[in-house]
């Protein structure tokens, strides 16, 4: 096929399920490519000499490799070109933010449609999954020390998956009933449906890998205890960053309010919260998406958002907010909570304030600036901030662990040891909220650096890390 035949084809869509029909229930809303229409986007790709799409990619996938293989329908070989760089392909084609990695450096995308290229890399990974190809089958034979990982979220599985198949007996510690960290407890099941996450772990559970839930090191039991008690011999901190950020505002504490992450979780481990009719959302990224798509979905029928910027600062990707606004979400722009008022300790008003762009930093991003007197009211039974999550350090109790200011934890950025040598630690408990793709990224990093140390050998020699603090 000529390129002027490629360039003539249009960015194929995927089949998504009625609005109607999706807000009642927690079903994925987006469907997969079936196969022609997968070799038809396939087809749309340029097979450039100097393909900017993985400079785009944070785990840096082969991406035009595993779309000729596509294209030639040689699925299970495009499939295990992207593991070679990928440990969670299924999720990271469902879950990251594509227009602002490899689709947003698509030279396609310059003059029209970027390659569909996370629909194309989910059409190898379902395919897989689907026909229980996804089981490495060769793990290595086990050796004689041993690793503890703390989190059981993309960047500890990752670390797992790599230092299993290397032969290091993994033990993973999860607080929390579930696998999968903010996968699992985060990230609503519309988006990423429980048994994707479940056939990732079936893959590490071939290979030996063991998963303890309901285990909360820093309270159970102490990372020194893991060493000293436990016999491990070095342990890859990846616990994410859970812990919701308030918004600093009075009565913050009463009935009605409740903070993103906090109420994701809730719902994701199966509590029936129905948020009553009115519910105002804060912040303008994907988690400020998830609740508020959550909440139409658990009842509540007047939901809306309030974003101090515009929608062109919004960070959220834009297949999100196009769904929120398909499902009758509003977005109030350039607007935030200033008091909350309530009656017998329960919300039942959010008093907000106008807001206007400023100056603007070096990047082009604005700063809201405060309309003085431009006060109004809405009725509200819940509100949810969800402008950021920190990193919660129970893990490290008792742990001497140089941190960040931002209370991120404070790591060689090529090797990701921390200040304590025998612990590692990578993904959001030391970049701060982020793509899944980047924790996967550390995840792997980590694990050769874990192996190294296992062997006595150097962290660094000979390796080329991408440094994703910069
Ligand atoms: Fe294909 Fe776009 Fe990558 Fe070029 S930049 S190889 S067109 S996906």
């Amino acid at each position: 096929m000529k390129a002027k035949e490629r360039m003539a084809i249009p960015r194929q869509q995927p089949q998504e399920l009625g609005v109607a029909f999706r807000i009642k229930n927690f079903e994925e809303v987006t469907a997969c490519f079936d196969e022609e229409t997968a070799i038809r986007e396939a087809n749309r790709c340029l097979q450039c000499k100097k393909p900017t799409c993985r400079q785009g990619c944070p785990i840096n996938n082969n991406i035009p490799e595993f779309i000729a293989l596509l294209r030639d329908r040689k699925f299970e070989e495009g499939y295990w070109k992207i593991r070679e760089t990928s440990s969670l392909p299924a999720v990271c084609s469902r879950v990251c933010p594509h227009e602002f990695q490899c689709e947003g450096a698509c030279v396609r995308g310059k003059k029209g449609d970027a390659v569909a290229i996370g629909m194309l890399e989910r059409f190898l990974a379902d395919w897989m999954v689907t026909k229980g190809k996804n089981l490495m089958s060769s793990c290595a034979l086990p050796k004689d020390k041993m690793v503890a990982i703390i989190g059981s979220g993309p960047a500890g599985m990752t670390a797992a998956f790599h230092l299993a198949h290397e032969g290091y007996p993994c033990t993973i510690f999860e607080s929390l009933p579930a696998f999968g960290g903010m996968l699992s407890v985060g990230i609503p099941a519309y988006r990423l449906p429980r048994a994707i996450i479940n056939a990732e772990f079936d893959a590490l559970k071939n290979c030996g890998v063991q998963v303890e839930n309901n285990v909360v090191i820093g309270k159970d039991l102490t990372l020194q205890q893991l060493k000293d008690e436990k016999g491990f011999d070095a342990v890859f901190v990846g616990v994410g960053a859970h812990k919701s950020r308030k918004l600093g505002l009075d009565n913050e504490d009463m009935k009605g309010v409740l903070h993103g992450v906090d109420y994701l979780r809730r719902v994701n481990l199966g509590e029936n919260l129905n948020l009553g009719h009115n519910v105002v959302v804060v912040g303008g990224g994907n988690v400020a998406i998830d609740c508020a798509r959550t909440a139409l979905r658990t009842g509540s029928q007047n939901v809306f958002i309030l974003y101090r910027r515009t929608k062109k600062e919004m960070p959220a990707s834009m297949a999100e907010i196009h769904h929120l606004e398909e499902e009758g979400v509003t977005i109030e722009f350039l607007a935030a909570p200033v008091q909350l008022h309530g009656e017998n300790g329960t919300l039942k008003r959010v008093e907000c304030l106008r807001m206007e762009l400023g100056e603007c930093d070096a990047s082009g991003r604005c700063r809201p600036v405060v309309v003085e007197g431009s006060n109004f009211m809405i009725e509200a039974d819940a509100i949810i901030p969800a402008i950021s999550q920190d990193v919660d350090h129970t893990a490290d109790s008792g742990t001497e662990f140089e941190v960040t200011r931002w209370g991120t934890y404070i790591v060689d950025p090529e090797t990701l040891q921390t200040s304590v040598p025998w612990i590692f630690s990578g993904g959001d408990s030391v970049l701060g909220p982020q793509t899944a793709a980047k924790a996967v990224y550390q995840g792997k990093v980590a694990a050769e650096s874990i192996k190294r140390f296992l062997e006595g050998a150097s962290l660094k020699e000979g390796r080329e890390v991408r440094d994703l603090m910069e």
